[in-house]
């Protein structure tokens, strides 16, 4: 496939200028969290690999080197499981209060010019080097299908 193949070139550049090496694990890693729609966590990962899952603790490094590299971001849900999803595509994180799935809320221009807003008006209050995250909590899509039946 030719997009799958010039993500996976980009990766490897993006990897290389943040002094990572491009390892096959370390692109298949990427291009789960790239597919899902959702963040994922350790097992989550190793289950959508399968067969070619790297091991445990290689894993664990490859996600705490893209984390360390602004790659990747990790969080904890209220079970205490860490999860992880790509950083450019997340302005925020929604947790179900429910079954406590947590999906990251993603880029999208309204949304991006919403926290534009926000920023500007922070401007005129006098602050400056503001990041802003959003944090939502309900009941996902899931759960609602199932509650209403
Ligand atoms: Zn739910």
């Amino acid at each position: 496939m030719a997009v799958a193949n010039t993500n996976t070139e980009n990766w490897k550049g993006r990897l290389r200028a943040r002094g990572l090496r491009a390892t096959p694990s370390t692109l298949a890693t990427l291009q789960c969290l790239e597919q899902r729609g959702q963040a994922m966590s350790h097992d989550d990962l190793t289950q959508t690999f399968g067969d070619q899952a790297p091991d445990r603790v290689t894993l664990y490094r490859i996600l705490e080197r893209l984390v360390q590299a602004g790659i990747v971001q990790r969080y904890t849900d209220s079970t205490r499981t860490q999860r992880f999803a790509l950083i450019e595509r997340v302005v925020g994180l929604f947790e179900c209060d429910n079954c406590h799935h947590v999906m990251p809320i993603e880029h999208d221009p309204a949304l991006d010019a919403a926290i534009e807003i926000v920023k500007s008006h922070l401007t005129g209050h006098g602050i400056s080097e503001r990041e802003i995250t959003l944090s939502s909590h309900g009941i996902c899509p899931d759960c609602n299908r199932t509650q209403t039946k």
